[in-house]
């Protein structure tokens, strides 16, 4: 780690919030420390890929206990699930009337949207202001970390939109989907994409830079991919798509040139989208067999 990182975690006072553990997938610490723009833009933490699963993750990285704080104290500002793909995308791989888990369900706009379509909707939450909001919806809510969350159910369909990456153990959370899922049940998790061409060359300080104490793992579709397969899913589908104008705007937070970002932003959104460079991507993949 370099002496301006040390410097800065010192000025943060944040050492007790982090821990030089391993893969947050495969619990390994052998990686190598990627030598990559964002590891340079990075404020405290070096970017480590895991030489077995592929991962990438910062190291150190926050502590689960730091995590939990994190989405507790968290006041509803997310009014939606912006970075979801628009559900209409994968609606086509759920069955009607399928029964579905909607982990980190926010305020319940992709339940919402699913229920309205016949299917059984519940949702998992470990913020108390939201899993209050889901229940005056009705949605039935598993209130808790997801790892920790004691579930009973069996569901045809789990969906994690920007979820994972915050969890401690990636492992622990797919144990848990694949225990809640039916025989060929389906996964439909998104992901911020560390390949991403914004977040490699335009995006100041990120990825990690607004929520430095929230991530814990950093997907690429070749990372993903790789852990489902050994995890015993059958990857149907990944989707890359684009993000808004509005998204960059507010995420980011540079525009000294708002003529240059914009027409940035136009190549990105029309030229690049859809592209494997692009800003998050979704993985639909169904559970059907043992893992390994
Ligand atoms: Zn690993």
């Amino acid at each position: 780690m370099n002496k301006a990182k040390e410097v800065f975690l010192y000025e943060m006072n944040s050492i007790d919030k982090l821990t030089y553990k391993g893969c947050p997938y495969c619990d390994k610490t052998d990686g190598e420390i990627m030598d990559s723009p964002q590891t340079a833009r990075a404020f405290f933490y070096d970017f480590k890929k895991c030489s077995h699963c592929s991962l990438i993750y910062p190291f150190p990285r926050v502590t689960k206990e730091t995590l939990r704080q994190y989405f507790l104290l968290m006041v509803g500002a997310v009014k939606q699930k912006a970075i979801m793909p628009k559900v209409y995308k994968f609606l086509k791989y759920i069955g009607p009337n399928s029964k579905i888990l909607d982990v980190g369900a926010g305020h319940g706009e992709a339940g919402n949207y699913l229920k309205k379509r016949g299917c059984e909707v519940d949702a998992a939450e470990v913020n108390h202001g939201r899993a209050e909001y889901l229940r005056s919806k009705g949605f039935k809510v598993y209130e808790g970390a997801f790892e920790d969350v004691e579930i009973d159910e069996k569901y045809d369909v789990i969906i994690l939109s920007q979820v994972l990456m915050h969890l401690f153990s990636i492992k622990e959370a797919i144990l848990k989907i694949r225990k809640l899922l039916k025989d060929n049940g389906l996964l439909i998790t998104s992901q911020m994409n560390f390949n991403s061409i914004v977040q490699q060359t335009v995006r100041s300080a990120s990825p990690g830079r607004l929520n430095a104490f929230s991530i814990s793992s950093y997907f690429t579709k070749e990372s993903l991919c790789k852990i489902l397969h050994m995890e015993g899913f059958k990857i149907k589908k990944v989707i890359f798509r684009k993000m808004s104008f509005f998204q960059y705007f507010f995420l980011s937070g540079y525009p000294k040139f708002p003529l240059l970002f914009r027409f940035m932003d136009y190549v990105i959104k029309n030229i690049l989208a859809y592209t494997e460079t692009s800003d998050y991507f979704t993985v639909i993949a169904k559970l059907d067999r043992k893992p390994g």
